[in-house]
């Protein structure tokens, strides 16, 4: 078998590794699918997660697959299920700095427990959709943190895997949605998802446009832009002052998903009398299984986000491919 390791800084290799054995509260997945994330790209450039010297992370935390065996004490769970696996409830956190990574055909599950780090797929979901549960998670917690309600007039910065994730999630709850991105190939993934209208903030006013398609608000006597809710996947750091100085309206609300990787210079004196809401949002605590449950409804939108499919052999083609702006989700398939 193989499994994909980083071991220095941009030194990602395919490595060889045993068949994992499950032990008695362990389930062994034979993993299907595995797409590539925007944190994965990062963890390599980083050199790994908590990595010893000499030694190395595994990486893929977005799986989903067969159940090939299952320890004597787990209970519910059979083999041949088919399972989306839920990282951040394993007690290895796959892919995220553990012993376990599911860029590998075989992956081990430690405490696997049904309906918690093992979540059942319905048998008309595919496996690649069943792996895109983790990256939309990420985005329907991104829109909860929002608290975004049908008619809100919400703005998308960025339009990666997380950003249309969102406009999924944002369309499908009566929101009235613009996305920004600098890459037109995105903006066209956007509109087929059914974004109302799109900005390119490299060619474009973004608060002109804003007002165009969302209104004026205000903030005591001045004007201000209706956009209720402002939602970044994107990190580009001065657009965040940009709406907090110039854009946002009284109460408006701001989540930022993305990963910031320096301090943000933000105008607080401007920002006071807008008593805007400025939060994170990581994860996804509550909503892995809200998403599983809704993957057959939205198979075909998701689908669209899967730009790319190639086989384990070529993960490290699939890592070059995913940072760029032409791709959207890279799916490996971890069987193929
Ligand atoms: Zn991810």
């Amino acid at each position: 078998m193989r499994i994909l390791n980083i071991h220095e800084v941009n030194d990602v290799r395919l490595d060889p590794k045993d068949a994992p054995v499950a032990g008695d509260k362990d389930v062994v997945i034979k993993v299907k699918a595995c797409g590539i994330c925007g944190s994965d790209l990062s963890y390599i450039k980083y050199g790994g997660i908590m990595r010893k010297p000499g030694g190395v992370t595994p990486i893929g935390h977005e799986a989903a697959g067969e159940v090939l065996s299952v320890g004597k004490d787990v209970e519910g769970i059979t083999v041949g299920q088919r399972v989306a696996i839920n990282p951040m409830n394993t007690s290895t956190n796959i892919g995220s700095g553990g012993p376990e990574g599911a860029f590998t055909e075989q992956v081990l599950v430690g405490d696997a427990r049904l309906g918690d780090n093992l979540i059942p797929l319905a048998d008309d979901v595919p496996y690649e959709i069943g792996a895109m549960t983790e990256p939309l998670a990420v985005a329907l917690h991104g829109v909860n943190r929002g608290q975004v309600k049908a008619g809100d007039k919400v703005a998308v910065f960025g339009c990666g895997p997380i950003g249309l994730g969102m406009i999924i999630w944002l369309v499908d709850r009566g929101a009235n949605v613009v996305a920004l991105d600098l890459a037109p190939e995105r903006l066209e993934r956007a509109k087929a998802l059914g974004a109302h209208h799109v900005i390119n903030p490299g060619t474009e006013d973004v608060r002109a446009k804003l007002i165009e398609y969302h209104g004026t608000g205000r903030v005591l006597n001045r004007d201000a832009v209706g956009t209720d809710v402002y939602l970044d996947a994107a990190g580009a750091p001065t657009l965040l002052n940009d709406i907090v100085s110039n854009m946002a309206k009284f109460q408006s609300r701001m989540v930022i998903t993305a990963a910031h990787m320096k301090p943000v210079e933000i105008n607080l004196g401007k920002m006071l009398t807008t008593e805007m809401t400025i939060t994170t949002a990581v994860g996804y605590p509550d909503e892995f299984a809200e998403v599983v449950a809704n993957l057959g409804r939205l198979q075909d939108k998701i689908a669209t986000l899967i730009s790319h499919r190639l086989p384990l052999g070529e993960v490290i083609e699939g890592l070059k491919i995913a940072a760029t702006p032409q791709s959207a989700k890279v799916m490996i398939e971890c069987d193929a």
